[in-house]
């Protein structure tokens, strides 16, 4: 069980850009090919923007080809949580940070073998840590 972090709307603002806010706290999503992280080929961990928690391994990382980070599978399973969206008229597949809930994107079924498994995150929920 992972210890939660619980802040107020404010201290995240305080600490995160408009922009990171956005897309953490009230589920937004960025632009495709506008992100830091999806044409990003270093070696090392994607870890929440938010509270820091390793989220992703770059070498679960592939081109996807449709301008955000994409993932065969979190670093640890316990590393994110999920929850049905029906937002937008879709039904999807929410995929946030276990430790403070920030929202990172969503996880389709059409990933590479053998996951098969696209976990579709904005890079503005993402920083880096290199290897
Ligand atoms: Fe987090």
């Amino acid at each position: 069980m992972v210890e939660k972090i619980v802040k107020f709307e404010d201290d995240w603002a305080k600490q995160l850009t408009s922009e990171q806010v956005l897309i953490t706290r009230k589920k937004g999503t960025e632009p495709p090919f506008s992100g830091r992280y999806w044409n990003h080929h270093e070696d090392g961990v994607y870890v929440c923007v938010c509270c820091g928690n390793e989220l992703f391994d770059s070498r679960d990382k592939f081109d996807s080809g449709t301008g955000w980070p994409s993932f065969k599978k979190p670093l640890r399973p316990e590393s994110v949580e999920f929850r049905e969206d029906t937002s937008h008229f879709m039904r999807r597949v929410e995929v946030l940070c276990a430790r403070c809930d920030a929202h990172l994107g969503h996880v389709f079924d059409d990933g590479p073998p053998p996951e098969g498994k696209r976990y579709c995150i904005n890079s503005a929920s993402l920083d880096f840590r290199a290897r």
